[in-house]
């Protein structure tokens, strides 16, 4: 098990208010750091142009890498592009790459990469809903294109849904794509009948929906999709925002649903990928729910007990 992380995306700054602010990767890095000491921590190199352009236009790589904003810039509503923030999104990005490029070599079965900011709703030509490159789709392509692989799953647990990862792979069914997420909620995507080439499913979840509407989703819907795909790559966008203490939604979820959810996917890992599986935290916004939600999927994934 690999964890990384760079300083830059710390200083990533969205500005006063903000919900997706740099105390977020703070409390999931110190809660991983008090649970795990013995974990092995690596700095994320920056992602290549190469890399990026797997999945975005140069038209979106020229407003994030080459604006250079001197102060903060809004990008949409709530999508901010800062002096450090082309740092921050290319580390991020370099994170998964770097670590889905370990996972494959061998070095680790698995990585969780605690990053910002996140990636989920970023599409090909599109920084929105906070993201500015989709990392988790940069993974993906890269495990495609530079490890030969033919089936890999990325799986989005965050609790709004991932319209950018389903935009970028809904034509390309070499990777599946699996969201839980609640509905009606931003961005207003992920309907059960958008189904792409047959690889995209949607579990629209309701406003107070609880575990067991969560648990049965995944055991009825999204886990027999994952099986029957055979992935030899198993993605994660962890987004913990469907935490019962989330100020942005309301599906109540209790930490243990991600250690359940993660033991799941970990389980079919182990039947058809080696056991390879790759996080990329997403979303989260509420401090100690990040830390209590970061540290029981991390210890789900990497079998380690937390201290
Ligand atoms: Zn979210």
């Amino acid at each position: 098990m690999q964890a990384w992380t760079h300083p830059a995306c710390l200083l990533h700054d969205t500005g006063p208010g903000h919900a997706e602010r740099p105390e977020r990767l703070r409390a999931v890095l110190d809660a991983l750091h008090a649970a795990f000491p013995a974990l092995q921590w690596h700095e994320a190199p920056r992602a290549t142009r190469g890399q990026l352009l797997r999945v975005h236009t140069p038209e979106l790589l020229s407003t994030v890498l080459d604006t250079n904003p001197t102060q903060r810039v809004h990008l949409d509503a709530d999508t901010v592009l800062s002096p450090a923030s082309a740092e921050a999104a290319l580390r991020a990005a370099g994170a998964a790459v770097a670590a889905t490029d370990a996972v494959l070599h061998g070095q680790a079965d698995r990585a969780f990469c605690a990053v910002r900011p996140p990636g989920h709703h970023a599409t090909g030509d599109v920084a929105m809903g906070f993201c500015l490159f989709n990392s988790a789709a940069v993974a993906a392509a890269h495990a495609i294109a530079h490890g030969n692989l033919e089936r890999v799953a990325v799986i989005d647990f965050d609790v709004h849904h991932g319209n950018g990862t389903q935009a970028i792979f809904e034509h390309d069914p070499r990777v599946l794509y699996l969201s839980s997420h609640q509905s009606p909620l931003y961005p207003d995507s992920g309907y059960v009948e958008e189904r792409g080439e047959g690889n995209i499913f949607n579990a629209p979840l309701q406003p107070g929906a609880g575990s067991d509407a969560f648990r049965a989703a995944w055991r009825e819907r999204l886990l027999p999709a994952l099986e029957d795909f055979r992935p030899q790559l198993v993605i994660v966008s962890a987004g913990f925002d469907a935490h019962w203490r989330d100020p942005l939604a309301q599906l109540q979820l209790q930490a243990d649903d991600y250690a359940w959810v993660t033991l799941e996917l970990a389980k079919v890992a182990g039947r058809h990928a080696g056991g390879r599986m790759v996080s990329m935290l997403e979303g989260g916004y509420d401090l100690q729910a990040l830390a209590e939600c970061s540290v029981a999927h991390v210890a789900a994934l990497s079998g380690l007990e937390p201290a």
